[in-house]
């Protein structure tokens, strides 16, 4: 069994479609994928009606928190999409995207960077829009040769010139609202320092206390020595270890099913939601 439980579509900073995604999950030989969309649900219904038969699907999102100033993504898995709380919540999120991301191209205009709100509008089409999107602008106004280019503190990185705070979940919020609609966590990338800050053992400890119920291990911007570390902390704290992608279409180089989850951890982590079920045709 291939599992990869983290990807992203166009429903926010991928460039897949829904459907194109799930046909390209089937093309690289995955039983099952994951379809965890930034602070939004929105592809679920075009990936589920283009389901190739034999590849499972399971619906999620990947939540943007901050906690002591420090940004983390906390992936939500199986939770029931309406639940009328965290509905409300991830589109007061969701939402306060389109003011940040204007006050963005503004920081980028007055930088000298000839782009436009109408311009990063098309990029992101009806996409959860992010600094992925910015990214792309400036890439097409050649003011940066890549996407990766932009996510220096001179433009998009943490911190940099262009960069504007959002909206965001305290995590621990989130952890509790994720399992109210019956879904379960799983904190993405806790080792990507090379995006900014990361947060501290104790922190994923009290995420744990407080119902987290999994750290994702192996994912590309973790180093050996890192992943050895999570995998003991997981170990320690009994928590679920996944592995996954992170794939972003072309707007990252990074491929579907470059990293995979245990059949195991995979049944586990089914086994502690009930806001919904893997979908299968
Ligand atoms: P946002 O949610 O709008 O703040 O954008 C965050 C997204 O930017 C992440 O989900 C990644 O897709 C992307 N990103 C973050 N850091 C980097 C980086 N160093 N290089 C390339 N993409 C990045
Ligand atoms: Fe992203
Ligand atoms: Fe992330
Ligand atoms: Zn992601």
């Amino acid at each position: 069994m291939r599992i990869d439980l983290h990807t992203h579509s166009n429903a926010s900073d991928g460039t897949d479609s829904p459907a194109e995604l799930v046909r390209n999950a089937a093309a690289a030989g995955l039983d099952v994928v994951a379809l965890t969309d930034h602070d939004s649900v929105t592809g679920y219904a075009e990936a589920v009606q283009a389901l190739p038969s034999g590849l499972t699907l399971v619906t999620g999102a990947e939540l943007s928190c901050h906690v002591e100033g420090i940004s983390m993504h906390m992936l939500a898995y199986l939770f029931d999409p309406e639940h009328p709380e965290f509905t409300r919540e991830r589109d007061l999120v969701r939402t306060d995207r389109f003011r940040r991301a204007e006050a963005m191209v503004e920081r980028c205009r007055a930088l000298g960077a000839p782009i436009t709100w109408d311009q990063v509008q098309r990029i992101a089409g009806d996409g959860a829009v992010g600094r992925p999107h910015v990214a792309s602008a400036l890439v097409e106004a050649g003011v940066v040769p890549s996407v990766d280019a932009a996510f220096t503190k001179d433009w998009v990185a943490n911190g940099g010139r262009a960069d504007v705070r959002k909206r965001e979940f305290d995590p621990f919020e989130a952890v509790r609202l994720v399992r109210a609609a019956g879904g379960v966590t799983v904190f993405a990338h806790p080792g990507a320092h090379k995006r900014g800050r990361t947060v501290s053992d104790q922190v994923i400890a009290d995420l744990a206390a407080a119902g987290l119920g999994g750290v994702e291990v192996d994912h590309a911007d973790h180093d050996g020595p890192t992943r050895e570390r999570l995998r003991g902390l997981a170990a320690d704290l009994g928590l679920l270890a996944t592995g996954s992608s992170d794939y972003h279409g072309d707007r990252k180089a990074i491929r579907l099913g470059a990293e995979t989850t245990a059949p195991e951890v995979y049944q586990a982590l089914v086994a502690q939601a009930t806001g919904a079920e893997p979908v299968t045709v």
